[in-house]
């Protein structure tokens, strides 16, 4: 099945038994047994539901699974799958992972004796550098967030079976329909399908895919321990949502070169985050591991006075935190989503106070340009 064909045929899809072509919202918690003990699959809504089961399935075929799960946030997601490791276990995670997987390490998880390391994942070798005899993972995010730095996957693959570590990838920024990171070697891929997965800001929800039947049923039994499950007309909204994934990818992919180019020709810009450009570093390796950029665009106008006003003067762009909807937002950094991190350890990363994020949408390319170009010239 190609990969476009895969969005409308993978997973179940639709209802046996009436025919229906859209999978049934089950809003049921509990099932009747024919004799005790003796159900039909199903017994309570935690441990399974038939709706959530149905994207479950559709996880597991997009990103070449064998088994998917469904949360009802991307925090659920990436909780429940730390729960794999044990107090006093390391692990060793991308620096400019996502703000609220920070939060989750730095304040609620170390106190359960989990510990960490932040290392810039771009550079394998600092990751591999920072392995200990305690660790028992590796975390990584590509692209990363506001700066797409790139992760070589398959090289981190590599260090994880050296060392005989699980690799977790958060893949929210590439989507299964660009990024594959099972197929890389990863054994577990996880996302924040509030972002392109859902895809039009009325969904908040989490999902993990992993090839093996060994971790599929530690993850199910601490999906089911922890609760954190997706309910049935939010496991619908995103089976919907993923019908059209490849045709916003591609639209989103469009309007981001398009874009891109805009910028690159613009006077008040001086650096632009894009892995699709050739200076990007990283670009050759996303160019191998991955069929598309995303729709993510950093760029610097140079003050925190100069962004706030493109971001107060813009007409398409939505001034919002989040991404990958089908509305193009806008968002600062440096006081919006990253505006928990101490300015040092900003700096120290590169999120100036003039850096401007947007998440392209699939608006017209012409009006997302024109209304760049007015707000940068006001
Ligand atoms: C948003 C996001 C998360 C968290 O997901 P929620 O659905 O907001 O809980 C995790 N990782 C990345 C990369 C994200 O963008």
């Amino acid at each position: 099945m190609r990969r476009k064909t895969k969005m409308i045929h993978g997973g179940v899809t639709g209802d046996e038994q009436t025919g229906a072509v859209s999978v049934p919202i089950y809003q049921v918690s509990t099932y009747k047994q024919d004799s005790v003990g003796n159900h039909r699959g199903y017994e309570y809504s935690r441990t399974g539901n038939p709706t959530r089961a149905a994207l479950e399935s559709v996880i597991a075929d997009l990103e070449n699974g064998k088994a998917g799960f469904a949360f009802g946030s991307g925090m659920a997601a990436i909780s429940t799958v730390m729960m794999l490791l044990d107090s006093g276990d390391h692990i060793v995670m991308t620096d400019d992972v996502y703000g609220g997987t920070y939060r989750l390490m730095t304040k609620v998880l170390n106190r359960f004796n989990l510990n960490h390391s932040y290392v810039d994942t771009s550079y394998p070798e600092k990751a591999e550098a920072a392995i200990t005899d305690k660790t028992k993972a590796l975390y990584v995010e590509t692209p990363t967030n506001p700066l797409l730095k790139i992760t070589d996957i398959a090289k981190m693959a590599e260090i994880a079976k050296k060392h005989d570590l699980l690799l977790i990838v958060d893949n929210t920024f590439a989507t299964p329909y660009w990024q594959q990171p099972l197929d890389l070697g990863a054994d577990i891929v996880l996302h924040s399908a509030t972002k392109y997965i859902g895809g039009h800001s009325d969904v908040v929800a989490g999902l993990v895919a992993v090839h093996s039947s060994e971790l599929a049923e530690r993850i199910h039994f601490i999906q089911n321990s922890v609760g954190g499950v997706l309910g049935p007309q939010d496991s619908w909204l995103l089976m919907r949502g993923i019908k059209t994934l490849a045709l916003r990818m591609e639209a989103i992919e469009a309007n981001t070169k398009k874009i891109v180019e805009f910028l690159q020709g613009h006077d008040q810009v001086s650096s632009i985050y894009y892995p699709g450009l050739s200076d990007h570093r990283g670009h050759d390796i996303a160019l191998g591991q991955a069929q598309g950029f995303g729709g993510m665009i950093s760029f610097d106008v140079g003050s925190g006075e100069r962004a706030e006003k493109v971001l107060k003067t813009v007409k398409y762009f939505t001034l919002a935190e989040s991404l990958g909807a089908v509305e193009s937002l806008i968002s600062l950094p440096a006081k919006m989503t990253h505006a928990s991190i101490p300015a040092d350890r900003r700096a120290e990363l590169g999120i100036t106070d003039g850096l401007i994020r947007i998440s392209v949408g699939i608006e017209d390319s012409e009006d997302l340009v024109e209304d760049l170009k007015q707000a940068l010239n006001e």
